[in-house]
This record gives structure tokens, sequence and C-alpha cells, in this order.
């Protein structure tokens, strides 16, 4: 029995007459761009995050830049992020003209590792981004307390914990923004590239809607430079069918990572060889991703012997951005990350969307019992 690391078809054709009567009422709207589908769609997600503004733009990576371009962050600041996450965190960073400094992460969260945040904060520095990765919350205390009285900025990359909550606050709300994505892997899947930024700050949001269409206001002013970071009214219509399940997806991957808890942390003598995540109870977990760490350089042959019994996984992320070749010119000011380095070695996701069957579940299990032996 195949097990595709992700499905979209199961949840995304459970809506199938909606979602094309949401396309065809667009269609026929003609309102395409910053319409009333935008305006709803911004409403409805703010209130599911309990966040002042939505702002709904063109992917979670646009939603990333556009906070750093609203705290106007410029050529010569410095920005401190996670080594291991997905190149958007700094891309944006380094796009925006600044100056990534890259950190380490705590083996066990895969999160970022607020001492070394703190070894590495200067006069210079002017934001953080923390990132909530594979689904689970950043240890956000530590990160805000660094920040305050030092005029440090936080982002919040939430791109893969839309609705994961710290000591429960929703993610996103602790910082002066918060970022999220719907590109279709995340756990609120689009149907295409989309994102959004959130803040409680009005001045902030403010800022931020000028410079998703240009920095202009009225129309054809220009205050600020901005650019073109608007979501179409399109993918608001259709993420708007989706948004009222989103409750039972995240119950879906939660009740699968249980079962994996409890079924791969029974099989006899893994603790040695591969080590499961751990759920803080504190960071509410949504598990976009189910990520474990294989030990004694066994990972690759984990990943081939899943492809052999029709299993899907991915090594998110096989190379720390400290050591990407863009990145070079970053990477003495990093020093040594040697838990970055240890976990782009060691990580391998395994299935956890939420449609997973029963008996998916058990083949994913027992191949890992398997390969244990
Ligand atoms: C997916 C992702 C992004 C970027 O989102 P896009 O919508 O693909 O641009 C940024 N940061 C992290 C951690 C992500 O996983």
């Amino acid at each position: 029995m195949a097990v595709p690391l992700l499905e979209l078809n199961t949840q995304n054709l459970a809506l199938e007459g909606e979602l094309k009567a949401a396309f065809e009422s667009v269609l026929k709207s003609s309102q395409f761009i910053l319409g009333p589908e935008n305006r709803a769609f911004e409403k409805e997600i703010g209130t599911m995050i309990g966040v002042q503004h939505a702002i709904a733009v063109s992917s979670g990576t646009d939603a990333i830049l556009l906070a750093l371009m609203a705290l106007d962050i410029k050529a010569g600041d410095e920005v401190i992020c996670p080594s291991f996450t997905f190149f958007a965190t700094a891309g944006c960073v380094v796009r925006a003209g600044a100056i990534p400094v890259f950190v380490d992460s705590d083996a066990a969260s895969f999160n970022i590792d607020p001492d070394d945040v703190a070894r590495k904060i200067t006069t210079k520095t002017r934001a953080i981004i923390p990132v909530h990765l594979f689904g689970q919350c950043a240890g956000m205390d530590p990160i805000v307390e660094l920040a305050r009285g030092k005029g440090i900025r936080i982002i919040e990359d939430g791109a893969q914990a839309l609705g994961a909550t710290y000591k429960g606050r929703q993610a996103g709300t602790i910082g002066d923004f918060g970022a999220f994505s719907f590109f279709p892997s995340k756990n609120l899947g689009g149907f295409g590239d989309s994102g959004l930024l959130v803040t409680n700050d009005g001045v902030l949001a403010e800022r931020a809607t000028l410079l998703r269409t240009h920095g202009a206001k009225p129309k054809y002013y220009h205050k600020f430079v901005g650019a073109n970071f608007r979501m179409d009214d399109l993918q608001c219509a259709l993420l708007r069918v989706k948004l009222p399940h989103y409750g039972d997806y995240t119950k879906g991957r939660q009740s699968n990572a249980r079962y994996y808890a409890e079924k791969l942390g029974s099989i006899a003598g893994i603790g040695s060889k591969i080590l499961l995540p751990k759920e803080n109870p504190d960071h509410g977990h949504i598990w976009n991703q189910f990520t474990l760490r294989v030990r004694d350089g066994r990972r690759d042959e984990l990943k081939e012997f899943l492809v052999s019994r029709q299993i899907g996984s991915e090594i998110y992320y096989p190379v720390p951005l400290h050591r990407q070749e863009c990145f070079v010119e970053f990477r003495k000011r990093a020093g040594d990350l040697p838990v970055a380095d240890q976990l782009a070695q060691e990580v391998l996701s395994i299935p956890v969307y939420p449609e997973l069957r029963q008996e998916q579940l058990d083949e994913v299990i027992a191949a890992i019992a398997e390969f244990v032996k």
C-alpha cells in the first residue's frame, strides 16, 4: 500500500462542489483584486487567529519581506534568524538589503536557540525572526525578553504554524508581525501561492497595507516604495471554503502524531536509533511535519528503505542556511552552528497529513519497526 508524503485530493475534492461555486461566483463578479472575497477572507482568518489586522498577501515569503519593509529594515541592519529553516526566512532579509545573522537551533524542538540569539545581538540588531518550525512554536518568552528595551522587533515566521499556540497565545500574535503561508503543503493549503501577514499594531498594519500596493495612498500618490504583494480574490474565495474545516484538519494531524508517538515509541530499542519529535504541551503543536532524527548516519538509508516500501518521506532541510552558497559572505558571522549541522544530517519527515488512513499509519509504523530491528 502506497503512503505518499502528502496527498491533497482527498481534502480538496471533499469540497469540490463548494470550491466550484466559489470560483464561479468570483468569475461572474469580475472582482479579482482586493475585492469582497479578499476583505471577507481577512476578516474570517483574523477572527480565527484572534488578531486585529490580517493582511492577505501573495505568499508566505512576501509576508516576511513585507514585514521587514514595514519595519523599515534596510542596508546595514542585522536580522537574527535560525540557520535550520526554510530558505525564505533569510532570503527575505537579504532581499531587504539587511544582513542575516544565523543562529543555532535547539536539538529537541528544532527551533531557535535563545542562548545563541543572546550571544549574537549587537547594536545593529534590528529584528529577530523566530520560526515555528514543523508546526511547533519556538520558545517566545526568552526571545521577547532579549528584544525588550533594545528597539529590536520580532517577526514570527509562522508559515508552518497557523493555529499553533504558545502558552495559550496564537502563533504570529506575540511578536510585532506574524507571517503565514498557504502554499499547498502547509496546513491550510491553498490552490497556488498566497500568504498572510498579521499584527496587533495599527500603525504597522497601515504601513504594510500601503506597501502591499506600491506604497500608494491615495492611489497614484506614493508615500513609500512598496511592491505588488496582493493575494487574488479567487484564492481568497477558495480558501474561505476550507477555512471552516481548519480545526478538523489540525485535529487529524494531532491525532496521527499521537498515534505515531505511541506506536513508534513502543518499538523495542527505537530510542537508540531514531529520536521521535518531542511535543512541549506549552507550545501547541499543529504537526505540519512529523520529523524523526535518525542516528548513526543512517538517515538516507531509512529514506531509501521507505522508498522501497512506497512510503514517502522528505529531508527538511538538507543544507542549513549558513552553508548555502548564496550566503557564503554571512558564514563567518554565524560561526559554528553544530546543532543546525547535525539536524541537517539526521532529520527525516514522514507522512502526517490528516487524511491518512489507519492502514497507512500502520504501514509506516511497521516499516520503521522493521528498519530498527
Ligand atoms: C513555506 C515557508 C515559507 C514561505 O512560504 P511561501 O508561501 O512558500 O512563500 C517561509 N518560511 C517557512 C518556515 C516556510 O515553511
